[in-house]
């Protein structure tokens, strides 16, 4: 909880409490509300003591999601309590909400946490899509996280990662990607056709901030026997939020050994200039959603040609993401991008199909 939050006794064993600084994002501030309702459950349970006897108390529960929109603090309490007496009545659940989509989602998402847990490693899988040179030769692939689920197929990063960064289990999922990307670097070193091939491997915010990192990164490349200069770790400028002096040391390291860097998902952030000079990357990668209307929209395109510029004065590679016809790609090698990724060379594939590739190419 937060100093700016309040507390108050309602009745006799009701209490309320308001939660001032949740995320706009309704899911998110559900997932917020919950943790905070089990520290609250946590500490109800915890034993005590009154005149030598113990007690044990229980608790139970109900939230109510309000935001932008009108509600009357009746019509809140209302929901809460009766979010609360259906929590009694299931008996099971020691967090209700009064939203029955809320419920449904967060019990979902508990399903799912549980699944991950069970899938770390033996259901995740890589995918491998090509990058290219501006003549269209394939020099390298990013390596993208499937889970093949049993009964649910395959599900993308997209529908897990974000549920793995909140549970932790990003830790152990991230490990096994760079563990198996230097795998995967050691295994193409042996063929002529294979061994240039660059692996650029998305890292996220949390794995990166760990306090044993690049340690985890040294021990898969020592273990592997993989060049490290054929490894390329994406981060985000979401991560710059961080401590920046930290953030570059890290780098710094992983750089003496001969590890690359990439900027994923450039201009979606708020990078200042003067961080992005410090940080010791080679590649700036232009986000999709620019590239995607590059050729109708006249902001995206100021955008992407000035990540170019921006990028040849840095003296830093830049490779443009989620391009997918050829009219994207002309404008920007006519602009001076020289790397592409997307759909227009190739989807992202499972490792035969994308060797496939290779030899078709
Ligand atoms: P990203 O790193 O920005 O990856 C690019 C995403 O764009 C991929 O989605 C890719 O399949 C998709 N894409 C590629 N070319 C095109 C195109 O031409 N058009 C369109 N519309 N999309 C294209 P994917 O594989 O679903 O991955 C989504 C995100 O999940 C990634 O975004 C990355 O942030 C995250 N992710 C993927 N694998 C990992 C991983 O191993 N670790 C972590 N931490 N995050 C991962
Ligand atoms: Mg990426
Ligand atoms: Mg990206």
């Amino acid at each position: 909880m937060h100093t700016d939050d309040t507390i108050a006794r309602l009745g006799s064993d009701e209490f309320v409490v308001v939660l001032d600084s949740l995320s706009t994002d309704g899911d998110l501030a559900a997932e917020q509300a919950k943790l905070v309702a089990e520290r609250v459950h946590a500490r109800i349970r915890e034993p005590l003591t009154l005149a030598g006897q113990a007690y044990r108390c229980k608790s139970c529960v109900g939230v109510s999601l309000f935001g932008a929109q009108a509600t009357t603090v009746d019509e809140l309490l209302k929901q809460a309590d009766s979010a609360m007496s259906q929590g009694k009545q299931s008996g099971r659940d020691k967090v209700h909400f009064f939203d029955a989509q809320m419920q449904a989602a967060l019990e979902e998402r508990v399903r799912l946490e549980y699944w991950l847990q069970q899938a770390v490693p033996t259901q995740l899988m890589l995918y491998f899509q090509a990058q290219t040179d501006a003549r269209g030769r394939i020099f390298g692939a990013e390596a993208l996280i499937r889970w093949q689920h049993p009964e649910k197929g395959l599900i993308s990063p997209a529908a897990f990662i974000p549920l793995a960064e909140s549970s932790g289990l990003i830790l152990p999922i991230g490990q096994w990607v760079i563990a198996s990307a230097c795998r995967q670097l050691k295994v193409w070193e042996r063929d002529a056709r294979t061994r240039h091939l660059v692996l650029s491997v998305n890292v996220s915010a949390r794995q990166f901030q760990q306090p044993g990192f690049v340690q985890e990164v040294e021990q898969a490349l020592q273990e592997t026997g993989a060049d490290p200069g054929l490894l390329k770790l994406e981060l985000t400028e979401s991560m710059l939020a961080e401590n920046v002096d930290a953030m570059v040391a890290k780098m710094q390291q992983l750089r003496d050994r001969g590890v690359h860097f990439s900027l994923d998902d450039f201009g979606t952030g708020f990078s200042s200039l003067n961080y992005l000079k410090r940080l010791p990357i080679d590649q700036l990668k232009i986000d999709q959603s620019f590239v995607k209307d590059v050729l109708e929209d006249a902001n995206d395109a100021a955008i992407v040609r000035s990540v170019i510029a921006l990028g040849q004065s840095l003296g830093l590679a830049v490779i443009a993401e989620g391009v997918e016809t050829q009219g994207q790609k002309d404008f920007l090698a006519v602009h001076g991008c020289a790397q592409f990724q997307g759909y227009l060379f190739g989807r992202p594939l499972p490792l035969a199909d994308f060797e496939r590739q290779l030899q078709t190419a």
